[in-house]
């Protein structure tokens, strides 16, 4: 089977890469070699797909799109690299990675959205529900049926849902649920996963464990999700979205901090928090704070101290119909009662569930009218230690990005006891930990020098952590050096680089990661 594909993908790559060119998909010849039912794409249309990502800053050709029709096709991919001396295969969710982390430069990449539909049964197991996804099933699409065919819903999600499910898995999946259930990886009890080995394997904490731990925040590297156990709890009906406003970040992270080590039940039930400019700038300053349009953020209302960057709890309580309104203003005014905001900058809203979990839709609406989703994103994701959180907000937020970064500037705490060790993310160390996020949008038309000067100040607070001590990881990592990633992982690279020996030891997995080379 091999011998046949070698001459097209291999040893000849540009003449294989532009014979298949001509109809942009290759002819069954290839696709029988590659004994895989679904479709294989070449050339222009494989780059069109796969070539580049959301971050919109690495530009990749590969070799060819594998569309799977299911879990034997993409152990097919998997098998044929395998058996050549050079191919990679990358698993593409939704592509919206920043760094090219779902590509495979000269290699297959197997477009998961193709078996998006593969998967979806509801299940009980000792009183828990849960659905089984499939890998490339899209978070929203999740969420809308789980809503609307069971009344049911994840616990932990991410901010925004047109992500998929193996996607962030791969990552960690984190958004202001996590503080009480932990991030997504903390919320599936069982995968089916193509190692790089070839092998279909079904995993859990009780089988194949290893595995199981292994693939969760794997960045991509020891197997290919195809289905996801997902744990559901009752959806509410609705939600109450409340904002409020704070000078001073001593003020914000101790309530932020409260909120999140209350016990189950007595808390919000969703604490997340940003950093705004102080000033009328429609991308960064107040107009960003109000949640609807009859709302004013009135600055008379801030005390003369405040500084050149303010700080904003974003809270949600959720409520079902038959609740009261009084019942629902009750807990809301306790748990704010307990609150040192500054008076007079609350917001809030009354909306429905699944609306509100879909809410960056509407960001991505605008953006794409405005044409900021197709520009770059040079991203910047941490994960700060407690510790340190205050040193870092005086270099990074009062001084470096004091004038924003054209998008949300997210920050806020999570705990580390929510999330499990033996998967292969990595944290700093402590109980309270925050995330921080520079989500940067460029206008339409910016010089590329300007997206560089971007990336420049991404590396140079990366760099600041480093030179300072700063206990912090980077989330959705992204390092060119083996020493940075060997850094990265710390204590915990030896159990990185065991478990890549042991699922993908030719390591043909998610090359575009840049964690390890193809073995020969
Ligand atoms: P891709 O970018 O396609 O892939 C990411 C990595 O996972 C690659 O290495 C790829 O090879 C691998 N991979 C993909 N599918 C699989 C699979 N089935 N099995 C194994 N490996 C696989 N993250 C958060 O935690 N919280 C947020 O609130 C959040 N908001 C975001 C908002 C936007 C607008 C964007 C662009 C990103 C956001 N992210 C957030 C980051 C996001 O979780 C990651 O970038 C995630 O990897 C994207 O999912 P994807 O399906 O596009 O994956």
């Amino acid at each position: 089977m091999i011998a046949y594909i070698e001459p097209y993908f291999l040893d000849n790559e540009s003449d294989a890469a532009s014979v298949l060119n001509v109809t942009g998909k290759s002819s069954d010849g290839v696709s029988e070699s590659l004994n895989i039912q679904g479709e294989i794409l070449c050339g222009g249309a494989a780059a069109d797909i796969a070539g580049k990502d959301f971050g919109g800053m690495n530009c990749v050709k590969p070799l060819a799109v594998v569309r799977p029709v299911g879990s034997e096709d993409i152990a097919g991919a998997v098998r044929a690299a395998l058996s050549s001396d050079k191919l990679t295969v990358a698993a593409r969710g939704n592509g919206h990675s920043i760094n090219g982390q779902s590509m495979a430069e000269g290699g297959l990449v197997v477009d998961m959205r193709s078996t998006a539909e593969n998967h979806f049964e509801v299940g009980h197991y000792g009183g828990t529900a849960f659905v089984d996804v499939s890998g490339g099933a899209l978070w929203e699409n999740v969420l809308k049926r789980c809503v609307s065919e069971y009344g049911l819903a994840p616990r932990s999600w991410t901010d925004y849902l047109g992500l998929t499910v193996g996607g962030t898995l791969s990552n960690a999946g984190v958004s202001g649920q996590a503080f009480r259930y932990g991030p997504q990886t903390s919320n599936v009890t069982e995968l089916d996963v193509v190692t790089g080995n070839g092998d279909v394997v079904t995993c859990s904490e009780m089988e194949n464990s290893e595995l199981f731990f292994s693939v969760l925040g794997g960045l991509g590297q020891f197997g290919i999700i195809t289905r996801a156990r997902v744990l559901l709890q009752p959806a509410p009906d609705m939600v109450r979205w409340i904002r409020i406003v704070y000078a001073e970040f001593d003020e914000f992270t101790r309530d932020a901090e409260w909120l999140v080590s209350q016990k189950d039940e007595s808390s919000f039930d969703y604490v997340e928090g940003f950093v705004f400019v102080n000033g009328d700038d429609p991308v960064n300053g107040w107009p960003t704070v109000p949640l609807h349009p009859d709302q004013d953020f009135d600055p008379t209302r801030l005390p003369q101290s405040s500084g050149s960057v303010l700080y904003c709890l974003e809270l949600a309580l959720h409520y079902r119909d038959s609740d009261s309104n009084s019942s629902v203003d009750k807990r809301m005014e306790r748990l704010l009662g307990r609150l040192r905001f500054d008076e007079g900058l609350r917001f809030e809203v009354d909306l429905p569930y699944v609306d509100f979990l879909l809410r960056v839709k509407r960001s991505e609406e605008i953006a794409k009218v405005n044409g900021t989703w197709e520009t770059p994103h040079p991203w910047l994701n941490l994960f700060v230690s407690k510790r340190d959180i205050g040193d870092f907000e005086q270099k990074v937020f009062k001084e470096l990005v004091k004038n924003g970064v054209g998008g949300p500037m997210l920050v806020y705490p999570l705990l580390r006891s929510r999330w499990d060790d033996r998967t292969s993310v990595v944290l700093p160390e402590g109980e309270i930990f925050y995330i921080v996020a520079l989500l940067r949008f460029v206008p339409p038309g910016a010089k590329a020098s300007s997206v560089d000067k971007l990336v420049a100040q991404n590396q140079e607070i990366v760099q600041w952590c480093v030179k300072n001590g700063i206990d912090f990881k980077l989330y959705l990592p992204h390092y060119k050096s083996r020493e940075e990633w060997i850094r990265h992982f710390g204590n915990r690279w030896s159990r990185f680089v065991d478990r890549k020996a042991m699922f993908d030891p030719m390591a043909i997995l998610s090359p575009g990661q840049k964690v390890f080379n193809r073995a020969l």
